[in-house]
């Protein structure tokens, strides 16, 4: 079965019958632009949100009579590493299509697409939520081109009394990724697509922006009593910006098809659009039908052949996927798997952890300080480590003073904050500033003394076996050190007077 070419407009519905179960079916359809320099059929750049309108354009990608498509090589190349990281086959034969409709953002009247001989067929994702395993199948992945974007005066269709074209997106090389529709709720909509964008990132095909609309989703919604397997009516969604807009529309038209047949109505195939502002979808076009394109072969384009060695090329080249990645941390470092999902969020992070424990700093300790300080820095400052001022080179050189005992953790969480932007040798810092720590018994001792007398009540708790009353104590001898006493020899000091 493919997504779109199903045939889901028989009625439904309508009986009258509130309170039944009902399960949700969805299905999305992911478009992604290729991170190639070139576009999908000519040389100009792919490049256009900071390009002047219609920059970068030529004959080819404005359509005009007379010109003819060239493969983009890279693009196929993309889109095959896409579809064995999604599990697909990669069939031996694949053709482009001829899609046919008027818009004034598609000079040629229609868009090279493919329709029944795609790229590549029959993968899956899988990922985990909530403690369960998740499988959503992929009908296929495919390659064709962006269009042009269109700018209304006033931003608003609706109102616009003029409307301007900028061809430069115009023949961008996209990949559609189509979901079968395995997924039951928004949540597992968001996961999965959150899943997929992650991977075509680590695969450095795709840069992930939804925003600028260079990783794009709809989404088919159906429902169905549950325990049924015929689908329902689907209603298809357009306008989701944000992994958050994607939950929020999905979990919005759930609700109102439930409630339209609860209320006794019937649903009809459309599509709609989700309205940040309302937080509603509203409709705006009944669907197309796939043969309203009157899809055809494109003849001006050879078939592809791609060849078992070029599909064999690509798959030896694909790097490791985030959960294999995860996996293989856990298993070699001892890390928790918390520690191995945040280092493997994007490959570069990974890359970094990775670096960083092979220049010596041990894993664990790597670990806990990117995870969390470093982390933190990182996305208040919206700059990874490996740009900072501090650097790897830095946090390494922080880290083996760490490990080393010279300064103790709070030193060096100080010093992380100081340096992350500013950067600076942390150990020529350490010793200028006389930051190294206190680990002198004799030192500590007369201090730990002084805590005591200071603290008469916390003791008298501690001796009458109160935990936590150390830790005021505590807090005088670090306060008297400015920070830099060994907490764990100050502890045991403590300990031996008040035990003795
Ligand atoms: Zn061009």
């Amino acid at each position: 079965m493919t997504g779109t070419l199903r045939d889901a407009s028989a009625a439904q519905g309508g009986s009258g019958e509130s309170a039944v179960d009902h399960e949700a079916v969805i299905g999305l359809e992911v478009h992604a632009q290729l991170l190639t320099r070139s576009k999908m059929f000519c040389g100009c750049p792919a490049t256009y949100v900071e390009a002047e309108p219609n920059d970068n354009t030529c004959p080819v990608c404005l359509g005009m009579p007379g010109t003819l498509p060239v493969i983009n090589r890279r693009a196929v190349e993309y889109t095959v590493r896409t579809a064995l990281a999604l599990n697909c086959v990669i069939p031996d034969f694949t053709k482009f299509d001829r899609k046919n409709y008027f818009y004034p953002d598609l000079p040629k009247g229609y868009q090279i697409s493919k329709y029944d001989l795609p790229l590549s067929v029959d993968g899956h994702l899988e990922f985990d939520l909530d403690g369960r395993r998740v499988r959503c199948g992929i009908t296929r992945v495919h390659l064709e081109e962006d269009t042009g974007t269109l700018h209304h005066a006033g931003d608003v269709l609706q109102s616009a009394t003029s409307s301007l074209v900028d061809y430069n997106r115009s023949g961008v090389p996209l990949m559609e990724i189509v979901g079968e529709p395995d997924l039951r709720s928004a949540a597992e909509a968001k996961e999965y697509l959150e899943r997929l964008r992650q991977i075509l990132m680590y695969i450095g095909v795709n840069d992930g922006n939804l925003e600028q609309g260079s990783f794009r989703c709809d989404a088919n919604v159906s429902i169905r009593p549950r325990g049924t397997e015929t689908l329902g009516v689907k209603v298809e969604i357009k306008n989701m910006n944000s992994f958050r807009a994607v939950q929020r529309a999905v979990e919005y038209e759930i609700a109102r098809q439930i409630a339209v047949l609860d209320g006794g109505g019937s649903l009809h195939q459309e599509t709609r659009g989700w309205v940040e502002a309302r937080g509603a979808t509203i409709s705006q076009r009944s669907k197309e039908q796939a043969h309203d394109y009157r899809y055809f072969p494109e003849p001006d384009l050879a078939p592809l052949v791609l060849g078992a060695e070029f599909v064999e090329e690509v798959r030896r080249a694909l790097p490791e996927l985030p959960e294999a990645r995860a996996a293989r941390l856990i298993e070699q470092h001892g890390i928790t798997e918390g520690e191995a999902v945040l280092l493997t969020a994007t490959r570069e992070q990974a890359d970094s952890y990775e670096r960083i424990v092979g220049r010596g700093v041990s894993a664990g300790v790597a670990a806990r300080w990117l995870g969390n300080d470093v982390l933190r820095l990182a996305n208040a400052d919206h700059l990874p480590l490996w740009e900072s001022g501090l650097g790897e080179d830095g946090l390494v050189a922080l880290l083996g003073l760490v490990e080393a005992g010279t300064v103790n953790s709070t030193t060096a969480k100080a010093l992380l904050e100081e340096l992350y932007l500013a950067g600076g040798d942390p150990v020529a810092i350490v010793r200028d500033r006389g930051l190294g720590q206190v680990s002198d018994t004799d030192a500590l001792g007369a201090l730990v003394d002084a805590a005591i007398t200071a603290n008469p009540k916390a003791v008298a708790d501690f001796q009458a076996g109160k935990e936590t009353a150390l830790q005021p104590v505590v807090g005088h001898v670090m306060k008297a050190t400015r920070g830099r006493a060994d907490a764990r020899l100050v502890n045991r000091l403590l300990r031996e007077r008040l035990s003795g």
